[in-house]
């Protein structure tokens, strides 16, 4: 059953904004996705009457899906602080297991002033002992690919794991995964992840075509994600591994400073402009306080897939020189190599699908130091 953006505007109409007006006519409304079920839009708001709108979110949504045909409702509240306006105050924390979803609140898509301190915003997310961030500079490095792999890796360690892609700009999961259904709801209205290779999956992929994704602004990017961390029913994991949108702009520096990250993994390929990239990464995580579990080197040296010779086509050792400059343990060095574009492209990840190969081995070591360095927080969990 097809739903249009008008039954969806119909189903708001009865909404009272806190602006007196009906929500349709208070001039907050994003463009109205609604393709295939899938509903999703935005209630762009002033970060000052972020917490007043937070209910008319929550109608919205539940408005929205009481229409037949509708499968899937994301309402996001997105709020932008005015320039120059004091910071408002932290968001009230999460309320799990209570009703419909909720996204909390996204105050500024600037870092806090002031003295506030960025973690003032964070909670944790129950049952998961430690998110972390998988990052890079700029996009096409193998970020993703490196994300799945590792995130294999660490559920070959005997971890508990989940995947978190929230590469909004180019959700890749769905492809690398071979996973395109849409989550069920719980009782409590939370997303179900799904599963594959043993792992907990969730992408934004699943929820909005390819194309809306990419025109995100950065304070949308925010809200959707928070929703996918909070409003998911993770269940108990060890490991949340979060695939971050490339880049080290506003978007990428509010998200690591709302997700209570416990360390961050950045991605780089051995090209100068890359790790110029990846110390802007490390930049960021540094301004955050979240500490930085290593660089990876993707695409370090080429392996040719017949005789396995291997050749440093780009200057091979760029980010092992960079890591030990910035004093961050260097993880591993991955090869550009046919295998793993070949079983990223078939949704066939390489830890997965060639477990006793050689790039499984390099993953399950760059896995290893990143459990031994969450071992105190796993095991505190
Ligand atoms: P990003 O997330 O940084 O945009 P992806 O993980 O989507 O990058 O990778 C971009 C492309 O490069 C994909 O086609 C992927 O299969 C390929 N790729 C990534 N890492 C490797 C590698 N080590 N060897 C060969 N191909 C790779």
């Amino acid at each position: 059953m097809t739903v249009t953006q008008q039954q969806v505007l119909d189903s708001l109409a009865k909404i009272k904004s806190p602006r007196g007006v009906a929500l349709a006519n208070a001039n907050v409304l994003s463009a109205i996705n609604a393709t295939d079920g899938k509903v999703f839009f935005s209630i762009n708001v002033d970060a000052a009457e972020a917490r007043a709108w937070e209910s008319v979110r929550a109608e919205a949504e539940a408005a929205v899906r009481a229409i037949p045909g509708v499968t899937t409702v994301m309402v996001a509240l997105t709020a932008e602080r005015k320039a120059g306006a004091a910071p408002p105050p932290p968001p009230p924390p999460p309320t799990p297991s209570r009703g419909a979803p909720g996204v909390q609140p996204v105050h500024a898509h600037k870092p806090p002033q002031g003295g506030q301190s960025p973690m003032a915003r964070q909670s944790e997310i129950p049952g998961v002992a430690a998110v972390i961030a998988v990052a890079s500079g700029k996009g096409g490095v193998g970020k993703s690919t490196t994300a799945l792999n590792l995130a294999l890796g660490l559920r070959d360690l005997g971890l508990k794991v989940g995947l978190l892609d929230a590469d909004i700009y180019g959700p890749s999961v769905p492809r690398l995964t071979g996973l395109h259904d849409k989550p069920a709801l719980n009782d409590e209205r939370k997303m179900i992840p799904l599963r594959r290779f043993g792992l907990a999956i969730m992408s934004i992929g699943f929820l909005v075509e390819e194309e809306t994704a990419m025109i995100w602004r950065g304070p949308m990017v925010m809200s959707a994600v928070t929703q996918m961390l909070r409003d998911v029913a993770w269940g108990t994991l060890d490991v949340l591994v979060v695939d971050m949108p490339p880049g080290t702009g506003d978007a990428q520096l509010t998200l690591a400073q709302n997700v209570p990250l416990k360390g961050a993994v950045i991605v780089s390929t051995p090209q100068d402009l890359s790790l110029i990239d990846a110390r802007r990464g490390l930049a960021m995580f540094k301004k955050v306080n979240v500490p930085v579990l290593g660089i990876v080197e993707n695409m370090s040296y080429f392996q040719c897939p017949h005789c396995g010779t291997k050749s440093d086509i780009f200057g091979h050792g760029g980010a092992r020189h960079e890591a030990e400059k910035l004093g961050v343990p260097f993880l591993g060095e991955i090869p550009l190599h046919m295998a793993i574009r070949a079983t990223s492209d078939a949704g066939t990840p390489v830890v997965d699908s060639e477990p006793d190969g050689p790039h499984a081995a390099i993953y399950r070591a760059v896995a290893g130091q990143v459990r031994d360095q969450l071992k105190g927080v796993i095991a505190a969990a």
